[in-house]
């Protein structure tokens, strides 16, 4: 996708913090960290939403959710981490490129979620 940040940085016209990469899934650090530890994890492949999944991308899904464990501990999260999907207008997802956001660090995170609508 042309106009894609995400895909930009795939194609190397963007630089990031690569914490990992293979064939098929890109992993960088986000550039406004909401935590010691935050990075994501995303399909190479432009696929816009976790809305937009469908059978074909089973594998590479459970492939990233597989490789957060590994990369947490080895970027500063030896204890737990959290994940997020930010997925779509209710969602608020700003990045329309499928990404799992990975966070944590050395101390526990604030609460899930702030109360529906702050
Ligand atoms: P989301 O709201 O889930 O779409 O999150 C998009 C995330 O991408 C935000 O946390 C941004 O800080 C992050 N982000 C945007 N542009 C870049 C970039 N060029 N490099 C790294 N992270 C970025
Ligand atoms: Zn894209």
């Amino acid at each position: 996708m042309d106009n894609c940040i995400f895909c930009k940085i795939v194609r190397g016209e963007i630089p990031a913090r690569k914490v990992y990469e293979d064939d098929e899934i890109l992993g960088f650090h986000d550039i406004n960290p909401q935590a010691p530890v935050h990075f994501m994890l995303m399909p190479k492949k432009h696929l816009a939403s976790l809305a937009d999944a469908t059978t074909d991308d089973v594998g590479m899904l459970g492939r990233i959710l597989a490789l957060s464990g590994r990369l947490a501990r080895e970027h500063g999260s030896p204890d737990g981490y959290r994940t997020i999907i930010n997925t779509g207008r209710v969602g608020r997802q700003d990045v329309m490129h499928l990404h799992v956001h990975i966070i944590g660090g050395p101390e526990p995170l604030g609460r899930m979620l702030p109360r529906a609508g702050t």
